[in-house]
């Protein structure tokens, strides 16, 4: 089998990946290792209920401008952002607006006055600016009141998915936080949908599949890729080739990795991980409260199918995270987690139709964090003919942003490298 672009993992930036060679006419192959395409953006129907790995909404970023480019259809809406903030075992009115601002309990006049400002000016702030400092620092240096600050912390992790602002790099999630007040987007019957979508297009332009396909090697001589090895021993010749796989997976593929910047990637990675609760109950038994953001918890709560078809008997979908640390304990984030529904819909227990609990998902392999080294991408410069694409080889953006845009830039690569040989951008390093 040979082919001009072959792709390890067949989520949504090996799919991306591969749509874009064979829209540019190369004979494209996609390897995934299990059954099913999708990675982390399976939706599984559970009971009648759509339920994605853990609560996913569509930013307007990078995956949405790509989805319209390559007429991926989606179905689904924005939800409303009337929202709660959990504090100190409470729930009261969530600042998102002046209306809710004026309303909420939990600032002063004072904080109540600094809000205002920023959510006058936010939306025009330049976050390229903020690229080298911490969101720690970000925070102390730019906003003054204690509750304003926790109400930016709680929007941020939900924005981000992390609890990490000594490490975040300030700009990357505060423009995350940016496209995020644009409003998001809750898909009909879940992220699966954006997979069968991608799986239509890749196959409309030729791209070949092959799921059960575990990628075991990366072939490479003479310091240019030659092959893919499976696990059941097909190997697939290319003279590209696209690993679009977590770093430590990317470096154990390839043979002499450690004499790569597939080490530094995957040394330099810091992963950031949720345990997620989904719940799909017969009724609300407060329907008022559909939404709701920890502030002095690292939690989020929110009824999807306040905004997206989620279930096929009328069930309501709701989906928790607990954005975790360092350390994370699976026992205590359950029930944190079903404390927050005990708050948020007391009596859920008796409308529980469905209940899923995945005690520590990947949201992402690495992000922009102050201890990177270089950003990854999208060429292995040793190796010619070698890319990395997926949510962590982000240069800017954050998660499904990071998995499209990476997926473009190695393809961007490939075409404008003709030849295989070094780029040479990159000739500081050791040839293999
Ligand atoms: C709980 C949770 C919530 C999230 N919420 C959001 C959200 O609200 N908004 C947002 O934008 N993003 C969200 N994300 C992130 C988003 O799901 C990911 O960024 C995106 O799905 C990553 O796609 P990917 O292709 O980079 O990686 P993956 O989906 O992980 O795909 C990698 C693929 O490679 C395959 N693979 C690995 N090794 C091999 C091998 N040796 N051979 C062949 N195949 C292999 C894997 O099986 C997998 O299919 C969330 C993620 C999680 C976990």
């Amino acid at each position: 089998m040979k082919y001009d672009v072959a792709v390890a993992g067949g989520g949504i930036a090996g799919l991306t990946a591969a749509i874009y060679a064979a829209k540019a006419g190369k004979r494209t192959i996609v390897m995934e290792k299990r059954e099913r395409l999708g990675g982390r953006a399976v939706t599984d129907k559970i009971n009648g209920a759509y339920f994605n790995l853990g609560g996913h909404a569509l930013y307007f970023g990078d995956a949405q401008t790509t989805f319209r480019e390559l007429g991926v259809r989606l179905q689904g809406n924005q939800p409303s952002t009337e929202a709660l903030g959990i504090w100190k075992g409470k729930v009261s009115t969530f600042p998102m607006g002046i209306g809710s601002l004026l309303g909420t309990p939990l600032l002063s006049l004072k904080g109540k006055v600094e809000l205002a400002g920023w959510l006058a000016k936010f939306g025009k702030l330049d976050m390229r600016a903020y690229d080298r400092m911490s969101l720690r620092e970000w925070m102390e240096h730019s906003v003054h009141d204690p509750m304003v600050r926790h109400i930016f912390y709680s929007l941020l992790r939900t924005a981000s998915f992390a609890a990490a602002p000594d490490l975040q790099a300030a700009g990357p999630v505060l423009q995350q936080l940016k496209n995020a007040l644009q409003g998001v987007l809750y898909l009909d019957r879940g992220w699966g949908t954006m997979i069968d979508e991608l799986t239509r297009i890749a196959l409309e332009h030729g791209v070949q599949i092959a799921t059960s396909s575990k990628v075991i090697s990366v072939g490479h001589r003479g310091g240019a890729v030659r092959h893919l090895l499976c696990e059941d021993g097909t190997q697939a010749e290319a003279s590209h080739i696209i690993l679009a796989m977590p770093p430590a997976a990317a470096y154990r593929l390839v043979p002499q990795a450690e004499a790569t910047a597939l080490h530094t990637w995957k040394e330099q990675a810091i992963e950031i991980t949720t345990a997620c609760l989904d719940v799909a109950l017969r009724r609300l038994p407060k329907p008022k409260q559909q939404f709701a953001y920890g502030i002095d918890q690292t939690v989020f709560l929110s009824n999807q199918s306040r905004a997206a078809y989620l279930s096929d008997d009328g069930a309501q979908v709701i989906s928790l995270l607990k954005y975790q640390g360092t350390d994370p304990n699976p026992q205590q984030d359950l029930l944190e987690l079903e404390q927050t529904l005990d708050l948020v819909q007391p009596g859920w227990r008796s409308e529980l139709v469905e209940k899923r609990f995945l005690p520590r998902m990947t949201v992402c392999h690495d992000f922009m964090h102050m201890k990177r080294v270089e950003s990854p991408g999208p060429a292995v410069p040793e190796i010619a003919g070698l890319y990395v694409a997926g949510e962590w080889a982000t240069h800017g953006e954050m998660l499904v942003d990071a998995a499209t845009a990476s997926a473009k830039r190695a393809v961007q690569h490939i075409l404008s490298h003709k030849d295989t040989g070094r780029a040479p951008n990159h000739e500081h390093r050791d040839a293999i």
